[in-house]
C-alpha cells in the first residue's frame, strides 16, 4: 500500500464560495463546470493526489443508456464534452468514439435488448438491433454461436480515466479554481444547519457551499457533515491483457449480459470484466488510513467464473497474456445509481458520489449538473433517479444498505425483468395488517422498506411473482381485484403513504405561498394541489387536509417522504410561525374504494355519510371501533371511496370490521397493481412518471388544480402565468392499444405522422376498458395543443416494432357513464 503524503505545506485561503472535497473525476469535473459557470472563487481538497481514490484503477467504459430520459441526457452530455475537452485544455484525454456493442443469447434478453433500443430512441439515441452476423464483423474476435442478436450504440465510446480527470482539472484551474492536494478534510464548523468551515491538515477554510465527492469516501464524510449518504465499498476486478493479434483497435466496447462481462479494447489487447452474482464488500469497519493510489489483492478464485464466461465468448483470450489483474474497490448504492444533489439535512451542503462503476461515463453531466444545483439551487432538469432525497428511513442503517447494495451488484447484469422486487433486506418496514394479509394471499413489493400488497393469490402458497416480458402471472388476479373496485368494493392497505402535519399560527399563509391550489378553506377540506417550483415545474402532488385553523395534514407518496418533506420544510418563509413534522407512522391508511363504500361504511359510523352529507374533497372525524378516523373522501381509483387514515393501533381492528361488514357485498384485498391500472383508465398522473419538476400543470393537464383566479401569490405562479401567453411546446396525452399479446411497460416511444414526438412516461392494462393504456408527452417546439394533437396518426415502438395506436384527450373510464370511453 502506498500512504498518504501529508506535507503540511498547501498553502490554503481563509475562505472560498464553495469547497469540493474529492479529487477524482466528479470533484474535478464540478470545478470544471463551476468556473464554466463563471464561478472561480473555489477551492477543490483532495487528501491524496488526484485521480487516487478510485478514478485511477477505472476500466474507462463510456456508455450512455439508462432508463430514464435525462439519466441518458447526462451521459450523453458526458460524450458531447469528452469529444472536445482535450482541444480546449490541450491534455490529452484518450477519448474514443468506438461505438457500443450490446448482445442478447436468449430470447427473453433479445426482448429486453429490442425494448432497450426502442427506450434509446425514445431519448433520441441511435441504437441498431443487428444480427449475428453483423455483431460478428463490428466484433470479429468473438464466438456468436450462442447468439441471438445485438444492439449497437454508435456514439458510446471509452477514455482514459486518469487523463480525462487530469485534463478537467486543468481546465478548471485555467477557469480560476484552486487545487490543492495533499489536504485531508477532518471535519467542520458548524451554525445551525448550514457549515461555515473546514478544518483540514493544512488549517481551516470557511465556506459558503460544501461539495462532498469523495468517493468510497463519503458517507464518512457525510457522518462528520451530518449528511446521511448511503453507500458501502464493493470490490471490483478486470484484467487486461497482452496485445491479442486479431483485436484492431476500433473495436467497440462489448457488453455480455448473458455472461456476466465486459470488454474494451486497450493498446491492441483487451480489458475484461464483470459483476460477479456474489460480489465481496469491502472495508466493512471503515477505510484504512493512507488507501489512496492502493488496489486490493487479486482473488483469482472469485473472478474465475467470469474468465471462464469470457473465454467462451472470445477463445483468443485462452492463449492471451495477462499483463495485469486488477482489484478496485468503488463506491455503490442500493438501487445502482448515484447519488446527487442538496443534502435535506443542511442547507449549503451538496453530493456528488457513488458511482457504481459508471462514474468515468457519468462524469461530465454529472459535474455539469451538480455545478448548475450548488450555483442555483436547482438541477438543470429533473434528477429525481439520482436525487439525494430519494432514499429514507432504512438508508440510514448502513448494514440494511450494505445488503441491499450487494443485491444491487449481483444483479448489474441480470435481467432487469418488468415489475421486478428486490429480496434482500425484506420485510423491513410492515404495517399492522402485514401478517393477516400473508395469510390471505398477499405478494407484496418494497418501497422505502415499506411492504406494500401488489396483488393477492387465490392460494397464499402461490404468492410469487413470476417475472417475464410477457403478461405475468398476476395478470388474472390483478383483473379481478380490479373489477371488484369498478363493480363493488375493496380495501388497499397503504399505510406507506407518507404523512405531515403542518401547524403553526402562520400554517396557512406558508402552505398557500407553497401550494399551487387553494389550500385556505374551511375545516375539513380536502386539496388536491402541486407544489412548483419557480420554473412552473411540478415538485410535489399531494392532498392537503385542513384539520384546524392552525393545522394542516399533508399525504403524499411513500417514495417521496423524503422529498416531499425536503421541499416543504425549505420553502415554508422564515417569517412564517410554522412547521412541519412527520407523522407517517403515526397512522395507517386503510383505502376503501368502490361503489358500495358507502354501504360497507355507514352501519359502522353514527355521521350521515351520504354524498350531501358528506361530499368529494372533504374531511370528517369519524368514530369506529373506539378510534377517531380521519376519513378523507378522495379516490386515486375513480370510485366511491375514503381514505381511512387510522391511529395505527387501531389499524387490525377497524380492518376487520371492514372486511366483515363488507362480505354481503363482496369486499376483497387489492393491492398496488390493481391500483396502476385503475389510476391509468382515469389518467390520473403519477409524480415521478407522468408529471415532476420538468412538467408544468398546463402542459399535464391540471391546470384546473391552480389557483391563478384568486390573485394569491404562491411559488411558481409567475411562471405558470407566462406559460399561459405561449403555445405549450409538450402536452401529455393518452393512448390505447387494444392488443392484450402487446404489453406496454412505459418509454415506448410516440409517434406522430411518421415522426418521432416523445415517449410514454407510464403505461400498462386497463382491464374495464379491456385494453393497453398509455399516457406520454407529445413535444413539438412550435407548439401543441388540441387541435394539433387530434390531427396526427399515432403509433407506437414497441420493442422495436411500430403499432398504430389511438389518441385520447379525456379519461378512458368514468364512473358517470353508462359504459367506459372507448
Ligand atoms: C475496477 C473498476 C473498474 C471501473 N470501470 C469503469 C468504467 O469502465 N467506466 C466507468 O464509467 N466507471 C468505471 N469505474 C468507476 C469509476 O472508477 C468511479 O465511478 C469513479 O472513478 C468515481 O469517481 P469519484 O470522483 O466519485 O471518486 P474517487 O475517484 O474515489 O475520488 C474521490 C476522492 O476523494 C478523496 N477524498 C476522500 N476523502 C477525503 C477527505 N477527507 N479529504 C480530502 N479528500 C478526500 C479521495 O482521496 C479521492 O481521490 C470502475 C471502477 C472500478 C473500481
Amino acid at each position: 500500500m502506498s500512504g498518504n503524503s501529508k506535507t503540511g505545506m498547501v498553502d490554503l485561503p481563509g475562505q472560498a464560495r464553495v469547497i469540493i472535497v474529492g479529487g477524482g473525476i466528479i470533484g474535478c469535473s464540478t470545478a470544471y463546470h463551476l468556473a464554466k459557470m463563471g464561478c472561480n472563487d473555489v477551492v477543490l481538497l483532495e487528501q491524496h493526489k488526484l485521480t487516487s481514490g478510485s478514478t485511477f484503477h477505472a476500466a474507462g467504459l463510456v456508455g450512455q443508456l439508462r432508463t430514464n430520459a435525462n439519466i441518458t441526457q447526462l451521459l450523453g452530455y458526458s460524450v458531447e464534452l469528452y469529444q472536445t475537452l482535450e482541444q480546449e485544455t490541450g491534455l490529452a484525454t484518450g477519448w474514443k468514439m468506438n461505438g457500443g456493442l450490446r448482445l442478447a443469447c436468449n430470447e427473453a434478453r433479445w426482448t429486453e435488448v429490442k425494448r432497450q433500443a426502442t427506450t434509446a430512441h425514445s431519448f433520441g439515441l441511435d441504437m441498431h438491433l443487428l444480427t449475428p452476423q453483423e455483431a460478428l464483423d463490428l466484433w470479429p474476435v468473438m464466438d456468436i454461436e450462442d447468439l441471438v442478436g445485438a444492439a449497437f450504440l454508435p456514439t458510446d465510446g471509452q477514455v482514459n480515466p486518469s487523463d480525462i480527470t487530469q485534463s478537467l482539472a486543468s481546465g478548471a484551474r485555467k477557469g480560476g479554481v484552486q487545487i490543492c492536494e495533499d489536504t485531508e478534510v477532518s471535519g467542520f464548523d458548524f451554525d445551525g444547519d448550514t457549515i461555515r468551515a473546514v478544518h483540514t491538515n493544512n488549517g481551516t477554510i470557511r465556506c459558503e457551499r460544501l461539495v462532498i465527492c469523495g468517493g468510497q469516501w463519503s458517507h464518512r464524510l457525510g457522518q462528520l457533515a451530518g449528511v446521511n449518504i448511503p453507500l458501502v465499498s464493493v470490490q471490483h476486478q478486470y484484467l487486461v491483457t497482452d496485445r491479442i493479434a486479431s483485436v484492431p483497435t476500433d473495436l467497440p466496447t462489448l457488453r455480455d449480459p448473458d455472461r456476466l462481462t465486459y470488454f474494451k479494447e486497450e493498446v491492441g489487447g483487451l480489458v475484461m470484466g464483470g459483476y460477479e452474482p456474489n460480489p465481496i464488500p469491502w472495508a466493512q469497519d471503515g477505510i484504512p488510513e493512507g488507501f489512496n493510489y492502493t488496489l486490493l489483492d487479486n482473488d483469482w478464485d472469485h473472478f474465475e467464473p467470469l474468465l471462464e464466461q469470457a473465454i467462451a465468448r472470445v477463445p483468443s483470450l485462452a492463449d492471451a497474456g495477462i499483463k495485469q489483474m486488477l482489484n478496485g474497490p468503488e463506491s455503490f448504492t442500493p438501487d445502482g445509481n448515484f447519488i446527487l444533489g442538496a443534502a435535506p439535512e443542511r442547507k449549503n451542503v451538496f453530493v456528488g458520489t457513488g458511482f457504481n462503476a459508471f462514474g468515468i461515463a457519468s462524469g461530465g453531466g454529472a459535474g455539469m449538473a451538480l455545478a448548475e444545483w450548488v450555483l442555483k439551487d436547482q438541477p438543470p432538469f429533473d434528477l429525481w433517479p439520482v436525487d439525494i432525497r430519494r432514499f429514507g428511513q432504512p438508508h440510514k442503517d448502513i448494514e440494511w444498505v450494505r445488503k441491499r447494495t450487494l443485491e444491487a451488484y449481483s444483479k448489474h447484469y441480470t435481467m432487469a425483468w418488468p415489475h421486478e422486487e428486490n429480496k434482500s433486506c425484506r420485510p423491513c418496514r410492515r404495517s399492522p395488517l402485514y401478517d393477516s394479509l400473508v395469510s390471505q394471499g398477499a405478494c407484496f413489493g418494497e418501497k422505502l422498506g415499506w411492504e406494500r400488497p401488489n396483488w393477492f393469490a387465490s392460494n397464499p402458497d402461490c404468492a410469487l411473482d413470476e417475472y417475464s416480458f410477457e403478461r405475468q402471472n398476476w395478470f388474472e388476479a390483478v383483473g379481478q381485484e380490479h373489477q371488484a373496485v369498478r363493480e363493488r368494493v375493496a380495501v388497499f392497505d397503504q399505510s406507506s403513504f407518507a404523512k405531515y402535519r403542518v401547524s403553526g399560527a402562520d400554517a396557512a399563509r406558508a402552505l398557500c405561498w407553497i401550494c399551487a391550489n387553494d389550500i385556505d378553506a374551511s375545516v375539513g377540506t380536502v386539496v388536491y394541489t402541486q407544489m412548483l417550483n419557480h420554473r412552473g415545474g411540478i415538485e410535489c402532488d399531494l392532498t392537503v387536509t385542513r384539520i384546524g385553523e392552525e393545522e394542516f395534514y399533508l399525504v403524499t407518496g411513500t417514495g417521496f417522504a423524503t422529498h416531499d418533506l425536503d421541499w416543504i420544510r425549505s420553502n415554508i418563509p422564515t417569517d412564517c410561525d410554522a412547521r412541519i413534522e412527520d407523522v407517517t407512522t403515526a397512522w395507517a391508511v386503510l383505502s376503501l374504494m368502490g361503489p358500495k363504500a358507502r354501504e360497507v361504511l355507514q352501519p359502522l359510523v353514527r355521521d350521515d355519510i351520504s354524498n350531501a352529507a358528506f361530499p368529494f374533497g372533504r374531511m370528517h372525524e369519524l368514530a369506529i371501533c373506539g378510534a377517531m378516523v380521519r376519513a378523507l373522501r378522495v379516490s386515486y381509483v375513480g370510485e366511491l371511496g375514503w381514505e381511512l387514515h387510522v391511529p395505527v393501533e387501531f389499524a387490525a381492528t377497524i380492518y376487520q370490521e371492514l372486511m366483515s361488514a363488507g362480505k354481503d357485498h363482496g369486499i376483497v384485498n387489492a393491492g398496488y397493481r390493481a391500483i396502476e391500472s385503475l389510476r391509468l383508465e382515469k389518467a390520473y398522473r403519477a409524480w415521478s412518471a407522468d408529471i415532476g419538476p420538468d412538467y408544468s400543470p398546463l402542459e399535464a393537464g391540471l391546470g384546473w388544480a391552480v389557483d391563478l383566479k384568486s390573485g394569491k401569490s404562491f411559488i411558481g405562479r409567475e411562471a405558470v402565468l407566462a406559460q399561459k401567453q405561449q403555445p405549450l411546446v409538450k402536452s401529455l396525452a393518452c393512448f390505447t392499444l387494444p392488443d392484450k399479446d402487446v404489453v406496454l411497460l412505459g418509454r415506448e416511444t410516440i409517434y406522430r405522422d411518421n415522426e418521432r414526438v416523445g415517449w410514454l412516461s407510464s403505461a400498462g392494462w386497463g382491464y374495464t376498458t379491456n385494453t393497453n393504456i398509455g399516457l406520454g408527452y407529445v413535444r413539438n417546439a412550435s407548439g401543441v395543443d388540441k387541435d394539433y394533437l387530434q390531427a396526427g396518426t399515432y403509433e407506437l415502438e414497441v420493442a422495436g416494432e411500430r403499432l398504430p395506436c389511438e389518441l385520447h384527450l379525456q379519461p378512458l373510464y368514468d364512473p358517470g357513464m353508462s359504459k367506459p370511453k372507448r
